[in-house]
């Protein structure tokens, strides 16, 4: 199965995008559409009240839900689009800038479309093995695992010894 999953999170955010729950549903629609998708279920667009004012607006199409969360007094936006046919993340990463009047300089994008392994290198510098293990979320190679993981009990060996 393909994955496509990236979540995407904006700050300084306009503040009247954040709260008004026409536009943001307008902007699902529109989502869906950049994933090629059509929604069966939504979008679902609440005003939350109490602590974390903002809206909740949640879309489910034929082959990916959509999630997104503002946050006004933080003047924030996250979305997260899982799908899997293929989606291109520079689609919604553009319509997403767009919606909040935000630059994109104030986003911060993290995908985890690869994080299945078999197509990224190892995180380490200088080293093109491929990636096959995660190290506390680091994705390394084999070699590089082994290194952090002799290097994590040689620590535990000299804690104890000092005990
Ligand atoms: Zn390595």
């Amino acid at each position: 199965m393909q994955q496509h999953h990236v979540i995407l999170c904006a700050t300084r955010c306009a503040l009247d995008t954040l709260r008004d729950k026409d536009s943001i549903e307008a902007f699902m629609r529109k989502l869906a559409y950049a994933t090629h998708s059509q929604i069966v279920h939504g979008p679902t667009v609440v005003a939350r009240k109490g602590s974390f004012p903002g809206v909740t607006a949640v879309a489910i199409t034929h082959s990916a839900h959509l999630v997104m969360h503002t946050f006004v007094p933080e003047r924030e936006a996250l979305l997260e689009v899982y799908s899997y046919i293929s989606v291109e993340t520079a689609e919604v990463r553009d319509a997403f800038l767009s919606h909040f009047k935000e630059d994109v300089a104030n986003m911060k994008l993290v995908d985890f479309t690869k994080w299945r392994y078999e197509d990224i290198e190892c995180e380490e510098p200088n080293c093109t093995r491929r990636a096959s293990r995660d190290w506390h979320g680091r994705k390394v190679c084999q070699d590089h695992y082994d290194t952090y993981r002799d290097g994590e009990s040689r620590a535990r060996e000299s804690s104890f010894e000092n005990d």
